[in-house]
């Protein structure tokens, strides 16, 4: 019982769960190792209707709760991190693009996105930092009817892999702060776009890379939102994001957990089962505990989101607790399987796969900022 999931969320969930067990697990390590995400996966994951169900209708959208969209997420994730980016992408980017964005424009993209038929990219972060966001340096300058973009994104999740992406940039002028930047789709097979893929430790599958922008002509039509507004209007998707990251990295904390309960009450030692020592039990209740409440937490907020509430200092939340908490508990189900644990396999990769929600989306002195400025007010928090 859950009370954020009524019946028909629950039975959603248990349908994702089936098909990624069945589907994804199998593939995980591999796809840790080749590097490459499986795009006839993501195409089953659409054709289940798992990818964005939140979307609306006129969309082509199911017009589902975010609550729908947060079941699926962790079920995918529970199976394996890298897959549920999918998700998380076309979650996060299809909120922006059918928000701000022309329907002529968008809803043949929200399309494919739904179908795992496209992958898109966020691409916000610079070389010169990500904290401070609205510092943008990316220059997109107007032509006449379209605009020409100058500059580079880096650390961009799935850079080498998607098919577009959201860029933000500056068109105001450097003073002009979070004032002065716009956002824009920019499909990246368009000339003057170059991709890198950097080595990274974790989500080996989606990857991260560099996006480098020279003199891209971009026609005004793909602006998402208003000029100059970009940072204010289209950075609230972020709460969504917030949120589903903490289902996500929670779903691989779960999975750790649930197979190390099953180790530790059958390996003995000492003539007894490795549970019956309170050394054991007791550390893996601990950390039980703190899973089911930050699960709860994620659900409130986009059971928050749901009913049009506010919902920016809980999913703040969300996102500084949760993957520290993944984090903690996949460290401690490792050494309870002991040097079975240091091997190559699944425990260690989802030790690296959460990792990387402690800096991606926001660090989490930055998503305490946010917290104590809803608490105490803004003028209170300056930046
Ligand atoms: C796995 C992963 C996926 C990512 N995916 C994307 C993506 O898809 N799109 C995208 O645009 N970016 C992405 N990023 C980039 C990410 O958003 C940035 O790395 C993050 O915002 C931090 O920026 P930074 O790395 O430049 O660190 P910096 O901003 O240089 O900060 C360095 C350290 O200083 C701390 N710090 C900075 N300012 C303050 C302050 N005011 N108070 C206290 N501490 C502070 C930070 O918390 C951090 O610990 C991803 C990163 C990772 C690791």
């Amino acid at each position: 019982m859950n009370p954020y999931l009524d019946e028909d969320l629950v039975a959603l969930g248990d349908q994702a769960r089936r098909f990624a067990a069945d589907r994804l697990a199998p593939g995980f390590q591999d796809r840790d190792r080749t590097r490459i995400l499986d795009r006839s996966l993501m195409k089953e994951m659409g054709a289940m209707g798992f990818i964005a169900p939140e979307l609306p209708e006129q969309f082509g959208g199911l017009g589902m709760a975010t609550l729908a969209a947060g079941v699926i997420h962790e079920e995918i994730a529970r199976a394996d991190l890298s897959m549920s980016y999918v998700n998380l992408l076309a979650s996060l980017n299809g909120q922006i693009l059918s928000q701000h964005g022309k329907p002529e424009i968008v809803t043949p993209w929200l399309t494919r996105l739904m179908a795992g038929e496209a992958l898109f990219a966020i691409a916000l972060t610079e070389p010169r930092g990500g904290s401070d966001a609205a510092n943008l340096r990316l220059r997109i300058e107007r032509d006449g009817d379209d605009y020409i973009v100058n500059g580079e994104k880096t650390s961009i999740s799935a850079a080498d892999q998607a098919d577009a992406a959201v860029v933000f940039g500056r068109t105001g002028t450097v003073e002009s702060g979070a004032h002065g930047v716009t956002a824009l789709l920019i499909p990246l097979e368009l000339p003057g776009v170059t991709r890198s893929r950097f080595d990274c430790h974790g989500q080996r599958a989606i990857g991260r890379g560099s996006l480098f922008f020279e003199n891209v002509r971009v026609p005004g039509s793909h602006r998402l939102g208003d000029e100059n507004k970009g940072f204010v209007q289209v950075m609230q998707g972020f709460d969504f994001s917030r949120a589903l990251i903490g289902l996500q990295v929670l779903a691989v904390a779960r999975a750790a957990l649930d197979e190390t309960w099953q180790y530790v009450a059958q390996r003995q030692a000492f003539g007894k089962t490795l549970s019956a020592f309170q050394g054991v039990s007791h550390p893996l209740a601990d950390l039980d505990t703190q899973v089911e409440a930050a699960r709860l937490l994620c659900l409130q907020a986009l059971w928050l989101k749901d009913k049009g509430l506010p919902h920016s200092a809980e999913a703040a939340m969300c996102k500084w607790w949760a993957p520290k908490l993944a984090y903690d508990v996949i460290h401690q189900c490792l050494l309870m399987h002991g040097h079975g644990g240091y091997d190559r396999g699944a425990m260690e990769q989802r030790l690296r796969d959460v990792l990387g929600f402690q800096i991606g989306d926001g660090t989490a002195q930055i998503m305490k900022t946010i917290i104590a400025r809803a608490r105490a007010g803004r003028s209170a928090v300056p930046a």
